[in-house]
């Protein structure tokens, strides 16, 4: 049976160790029949190529570091070495500095650091989107990763701002790109145990809610749901859908108490 991807080539942005999301879907994305890139930065880039030979298919590996111009400037290009095009972008990037933005530091959290956070996390969905546009001239589907920011969470401070402005990000994005066929979607997954959770001090107090309000209950090991809600809305299946939060998280975002 074809898959829902087939024929559809894909940029996952975003992958360093097998547990990080963007693995998990860049395994169901191949599963599902796409053609995958991904990318990462930095001195993690040597991690992430080892780790691309745990996938079905051992995809390029690109460089990018979102906050480098000169990477922005130079994507299209480095895409297509491989592809003549892109269906799809997957943008499963954060970064805000735990020493003193996270865990109980949002009242003292300095401005550079904000700044950084705010920039990777939230600003990059428009630079990479920006970066990637030109490789979408048929239409496209871009899809970022959020944790629900529309309320407060202990531990997470200064990234749940960072957050707010992803999610507020996407719908402008949605906007603009719309008239081109370009669809930009989040996905708000729970918590799960990845490199980017583990570096959040007390991530594990927002982990203990799950356990006990997700009315589906809440697997904080298995990426594989949150890369799944992924790959549907770089699919077909979500035609008429931009500017969109669908939440993977058990039920819990629907529970009061
Ligand atoms: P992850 O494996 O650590 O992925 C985060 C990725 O962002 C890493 O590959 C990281 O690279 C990359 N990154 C950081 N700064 C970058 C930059 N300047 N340029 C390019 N890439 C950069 O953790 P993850 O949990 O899978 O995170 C993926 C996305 O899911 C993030 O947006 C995260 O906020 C979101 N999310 C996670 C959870 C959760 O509980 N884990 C829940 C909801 C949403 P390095 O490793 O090299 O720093």
């Amino acid at each position: 049976m074809a898959g829902i991807l087939e024929g559809k080539r894909i940029l996952v942005a975003g992958v360093t160790m097998d547990s990080s999301i963007g693995f998990a879907t860049a395994k169901v994305a191949q599963e599902q029949g796409a053609t995958v890139l991904i990318s990462n930065f930095g001195r993690a880039l040597g991690i992430t190529r080892r780790i691309a030979k745990r996938l079905p298919v051992e995809p390029p590996v690109l460089e990018l570091d979102v906050t480098d111009e000169s990477h922005l400037a130079g994507l299209e290009a480095a895409v297509r070495e491989h592809v003549d095009g892109l269906d799809g972008v997957v943008h499963s990037i954060a970064f805000g500095n735990p020493e003193t933005l996270l865990g109980g530091k949002f009242l003292t959290g300095p401005w550079p650091d904000v700044a950084q956070a705010v920039q990777v996390s939230a600003y990059s969905l428009m630079s990479l989107t920006q970066a990637c546009r030109p490789l979408m001239a048929d239409g496209g589907s871009v899809v970022g990763l959020t944790f629900d920011a529309s309320v407060a969470w202990p531990a997470y401070d200064w990234m749940g701002v960072a957050k707010a402005g992803l999610e507020s990000c996407a719908r402008y994005l949605a906007r603009d790109l719309g008239p081109e066929g370009i669809r930009v979607n989040l996905v708000s997954a729970g918590p799960l145990k990845t490199l980017a959770a583990k570096a959040i001090p007390g991530f594990e107090d927002l982990e203990a809610l799950w356990s006990t309000r997700a009315p589906l209950g809440w697997d904080n090991t298995d990426q594989a749901p949150t890369a799944k809600a992924v790959c549907a809305l770089l699919s077909d299946f979500f035609p008429a859908t931009s500017g969109e939060i669908v939440h993977v998280d058990g039920g819990f975002h629907a529970m009061g108490a």
